[in-house]
């Protein structure tokens, strides 16, 4: 008996790093499945203030409860939005970390950059465009001009002497403000920040007569009487400011583009991992509460499948490698 007792525990011991071996194969699958099992990073590539952070802060708590695990917001600004869009670009891609994507981030940053550190198309996977934005050109109230025509007229009368702010060269409201120059035969003196925030916060304060902007950034200020907007970059007018006109209707129809706000992973993220984001984004983007949110800002909500908002990004930033070549604009 005595001498059969380590062959019998050998045995078992066998047995049980058999069944240990099976454990850790039938393990993986169930591993996968368990995502996500801690917080994703959710990286805002403009400071706070501005659309991207407004819009990402809208919808993060919703689309972490419907994932389960929180979104974790963190600004990451700098270089038009290129700098926290390289973060996503070059991260670990394990389903735990997604970023904002902006048109200026996918479309106007690499278009008119040769020195952007990633591939908008190639570096990331989409998951849904979470909303489109106007645009709108507001003034600081001190500026002379109640309208598009006398705005105008001041800029002519003065050439080169007013300036505008913008979110970053390079950026849509940067593109926005170089097509309005170039189509109204103006000239007025780009003030590039890190985003809207800071941007808006030297309007407010005079030191810079003129903003282009996405509208929700803005919104407030000029419903507040602290900015005035000339006009909107939108297709039809917004029941939030009935009287400002859009740029079409002015008959400046190059500038009506309208921005707009999605998610994204870093390339080779799991599709399994897209797939439960893109569900938690489209589940939180369908909430009430989510929708009146967004739409007080002035923002509209999306929420296309990863195929659509992949081409989305495509036509965009093909169309503005074709602007930037026909308007030989050259930033560095
Ligand atoms: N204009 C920027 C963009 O469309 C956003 C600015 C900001 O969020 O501060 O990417």
């Amino acid at each position: 008996m005595n001498q059969r007792l380590p062959r019998l525990i050998a045995t078992a011991l066998g047995a049980l790093g058999l069944i240990g071996m099976l454990g850790v194969i039938a393990g993986s699958p169930a591993q996968a499945q368990s995502y996500p099992n801690k917080p994703v990073r959710f990286i805002i590539p403009f400071p706070p203030g501005g659309t991207t952070d407004i819009v990402g802060r809208v919808v993060a708590d919703r689309i972490g409860q419907f994932l389960g695990q929180p979104l974790v917001i963190e600004n990451r600004g700098g270089g038009g939005g290129s700098i926290g869009a390289e973060a996503v670009a070059r991260a670990n891609p394990d389903g735990y970390i997604i970023g904002m994507a902006t048109v200026s981030t996918m479309g106007t940053n690499p278009a008119t950059s040769r020195s952007i550190g990633y591939d908008p198309l190639r570096d990331f996977l989409p998951i849904t465009n979470l909303a489109a934005v106007p645009n709108v050109l507001a003034v600081h109230p001190g500026v002379p001009a109640k309208n598009m025509a006398e705005f105008l007229a001041l800029l002519r009368a003065q050439p080169g002497k007013l300036s505008y702010a913008t979110s970053g060269t390079g950026g849509i409201a940067h593109m926005i403000g170089e097509l309005f120059k170039a189509t109204t035969g103006t000239d007025l003196v780009h003030v590039p920040y890190r985003g809207s925030g800071p941007a808006i916060n030297d309007v407010l304060g005079g030191q810079v007569p003129v903003l282009f902007d996405n509208l929700p950034s803005s919104l407030q200020y000029i419903q507040a009487g602290r900015m005035r907007a000339l006009a909107v970059a939108t297709p039809k007018r917004l029941e939030s400011l009935p009287s400002v006109p859009t740029f079409a209707e002015l008959g400046l129809k190059d500038v009506n583009d309208e921005a707009w706000y999605g998610l994204v992973a870093p390339a080779r993220t799991p599709a399994d991992a897209i797939q439960k984001l893109h569900a938690a984004a489209v589940k939180a983007l369908a909430l009430p509460d989510v929708i009146e949110r967004l739409q007080q800002q002035g923002a509209q909500p999306i929420g296309n499948t990863p195929e659509e908002f992949g081409r989305q990004i495509k036509a965009e930033y093909d169309k503005w490698v074709r602007v930037v070549k026909q308007q030989n604009i050259h930033l560095d």
